[in-house]
């Protein structure tokens, strides 16, 4: 039986949304713009899920989440600019720095000057890499030519296999954590091999100028979802975790501590390992279940270090560092737009972020702090605020970049990863074709989502009706009112 709102009764829309990040959040505006009813529960009391602004005073922030954006990730590119946000290069200015093998490099462009038989071993089995992933259909990886043995082996198993200096491999374990927070021997083959195509390449994914680092949001990437939440009103509750979703052939209701709503359909946009700590009545067929069970999320503590003034740049450093001793083993200059004040962003991933994750912050920082202080001299060793954010502590993410599939992931499970249940739809980042695992990935998944909906038979919501907004239950809260600073866009 549906709970019963404030109202008295259960509301009925056309769809209900689940989770107000970017995915949930576009999801929301697609259904709206096409005249459907719609209500989005939140679990937190913020819009934005693994995007969050930290303020630094002054009205400047920094992001403790997602921030960049690259050059082909065009829909949110597109989002941005429909809420009237803009972007700004990341400083790259000055010589890059490479701490590899025990020495600390100075360099300017993409390719750190090692020795050339790590470069041409690491560059052969990135083309290799590159070659092997255009063979992935990206709408079905387990339908890929050599789909089951790329996927009975991890990665490092194949790094292994195909490099032959130990500098190739080690360049390989900095791009797995950077890139999923999580090490080689986590990840099936497959799922990296999928992610590369989704993106284009490697370089696509490490690149700063011209790859996935190279723009950042003004005022914070946590201002798109934002805006995208103003607009939509009353239509998004916070702090109303979703418990329980109960489903028929032509409803749900959807139960949270802070609404119950009766819609046609349900569009769930949180992380996959999430989605398995809902209650489903009936439950949900073994195959989806277990999906959930197979996609853990990566590692990652996201640490700032804050100074006066970007010092480093009066040095000729860009601020951007690799080191394949660590903790910190990717360092960038994350200063606001006008560089004060200067901000050291450094990212304790995969192993390293499990490790350091046990200790106490001040230790975190210490250890941090250390690392910027071999990388760009004595002038960093007193940064005058620390900024840390551990994801895997997140009641709502508990992880991330995001969730991956180790071996045997995607042969076994991958097709149920979007495939609706009845009246139930998958969105969030990792259901993405393109850009898998990034905020453009999350835009695509939320209008693919919608699209699914929209052109599903017809809602069970009274039609032509004017929209039945779920009334907030206790401790509910609807998103803030659209601001001043947001008007005339
Ligand atoms: C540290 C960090 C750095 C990153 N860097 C980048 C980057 O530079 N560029 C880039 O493109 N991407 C980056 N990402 C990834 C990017 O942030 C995500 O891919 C994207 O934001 C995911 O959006 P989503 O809507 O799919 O999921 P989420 O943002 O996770 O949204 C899901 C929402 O659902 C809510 N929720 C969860 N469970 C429930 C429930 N039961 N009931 C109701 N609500 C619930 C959550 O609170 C959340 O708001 C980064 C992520 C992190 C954490």
């Amino acid at each position: 039986m549906a709970r019963k709102n404030a109202n008295g009764a259960a509301a009925e829309l056309d769809a209900v949304v689940v989770g107000a990040g970017l995915a949930g959040l576009t999801a929301a505006r697609e259904l709206r713009r096409a005249g459907r009813s719609v209500q989005v529960l939140e679990a937190r009391d913020r819009v934005g899920g693994r995007l969050l602004n930290e303020p630094i005073g002054d009205g400047k922030v920094v992001e403790v989440g997602g921030q960049w954006l690259g050059p082909t990730q065009y829909r949110m590119a597109a989002l941005a600019r429909s809420v009237g946000v803009d972007t700004f290069p990341t400083h790259t200015h000055g010589d890059t720095l490479a701490e590899f093998g025990g020495r600390l490099i100075n360099f300017r462009g993409s390719i750190p000057p090692l020795s050339p038989h790590i470069l041409l071993d690491f560059g052969r089995a990135q083309r290799k890499l590159e070659a092997m992933a255009r063979q992935v259909p990206l709408e079905a990886p387990w339908e890929a030519p050599h789909a089951r043995e790329w996927d009975s082996q991890t990665f490092s198993s194949w790094v292994e296999h195909v490099t032959f200096t130990d500098g190739a491999r080690r360049i390989f374990e900095v791009f797995v954590e950077g890139v999923w927070s999580a090490q080689g021997e986590d990840l099936s083959l497959l799922h990296v091999l999928t992610y590369v195509h989704s993106a284009g390449g490697v370089d696509a994914l490490i690149d700063t100028g011209g790859g996935a680092q190279q723009d950042r949001f003004v005022g914070g990437s946590q201002r798109v979802a934002e805006r995208l939440a103003e607009d939509l009103g009353d239509v998004v509750t916070l702090g109303a975790p979703v418990r329980r979703i109960e489903h028929g052939l032509d409803h749900v209701v959807v139960e949270s501590d802070g609404a119950s709503v009766r819609a046609a359909r349900v569009i769930v946009a949180i992380p996959p390992t999430l989605t398995g700590r809902i209650v489903y009545d009936p439950p949900l067929p073994g195959r989806r279940d277990q999906l959930t069970q197979r996609m853990p999320q990566g590692t990652v503590i996201k640490c700032m270090a804050l100074y006066e003034k970007p010092f480093w740049r009066e040095r000729g450093l860009s601020g951007e560092a690799t080191s394949d001793v660590g903790p910190v083993k990717v360092a960038y200059d994350n200063s606001p737009p006008d560089g004060r004040p200067g901000v050291l962003l450094g990212f304790l991933e995969g192993r390293v972020g499990r490790e350091l994750g046990r200790a106490t912050e001040a230790e975190r920082r210490a250890a941090v702090v250390e690392c910027f202080t071999r990388f760009f001299g004595p002038d960093a060793a007193e940064p005058y605020r620390y900024i840390e954010r551990s994801w895997a502590e997140e009641e709502w993410t508990r992880g991330c970049y995001g969730c991956y599939f180790g071996p045997g992931g995607w042969t076994s499970y991958g097709s149920a990863l979007r495939q609706p249940i009845g009246p139930i739809h998958w969105a969030g980042s990792e259901t993405a074709t393109v850009w898998l695992g990034y905020m453009d990935g999350a835009v695509q998944s939320g209008e693919r989502a919608a699209r699914e909906v929209l052109t599903s038979r017809p809602s069970a919501a009274a039609s032509g009706s004017p929209p039945a907004a779920a009334r907030p239950r206790r401790g509910a809260r609807a998103a803030p009112p659209r601001g001043p600073a947001t008007a005339g866009r």
